[in-house]
């Protein structure tokens, strides 16, 4: 298996584009628009092997929640994104999780779930622990604290979910 399915989901602006844009193309985005759901795709190798990828960038705002299912049905994988600096955001998680879980009607779903914006850490408002928590609670959970910006665990989130994808 060389291809993987991935959606990234969470609150609006906790830097979901930011973070798939900085991961396949490289670069920060400072600005975007908000509304735009957009499919990512990247190679790269792994472990030695040559994977790709297909993100999608989610917007938040899904109109009939039959679309959120519908994707949450198609991916293989999930990439579920906070902001440190905005409790909301990660209680938040909670939510899309069990939907996740309904959805999939499995008992294990691979999930990275990632603190992001942590160049910021001056205005943290979710402590590191409690991120780690959250991950524990859950099977095949892997838990990383990223910034987009900074590109900082950006590649370790993308390889994380692979992983845990290939060895479910
Ligand atoms: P989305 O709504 O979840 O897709 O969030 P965006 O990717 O559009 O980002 C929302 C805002 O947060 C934008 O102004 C980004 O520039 C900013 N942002 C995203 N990631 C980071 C980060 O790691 N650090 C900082 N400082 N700002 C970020
Ligand atoms: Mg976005």
């Amino acid at each position: 298996k060389t291809k993987f399915f991935v959606a990234v989901m969470g609150a609006g602006s906790v830097g979901k584009s930011a973070l798939t844009v900085q991961f396949t193309q490289g670069v920060f985005i400072d600005k975007y628009d908000p509304t735009v759901e957009d499919t990512y795709t990247k190679t790269f190798e792994l472990d030695g092997e040559q994977v790709c990828i297909e993100v999608l960038d989610t917007a938040g705002s899904e109109v009939l929640v039959a679309m959120r299912e519908l994707y949450m049905k198609n991916a293989e994988g999930f990439i579920l994104v906070y902001s440190i600096l905005v409790k909301s955001t990660f209680l938040e998680i909670k939510d899309i999780v069990e939907q996740l879980f309904r959805v999939k009607e499995e008992e294990e779903v691979p999930i990275v779930l990632v603190g992001n914006k942590i160049d910021l850490d001056a205005h943290r408002e979710v402590p590191t622990n409690e991120g780690k928590q959250l991950a524990n609670s859950y099977p095949n959970c892997d838990f990383w604290e990223a910034s987009s910006k900074d590109r900082i665990n950006v590649d370790n989130v993308f390889y994380s979910i692979v992983k845990r994808i290939k060895e479910k």
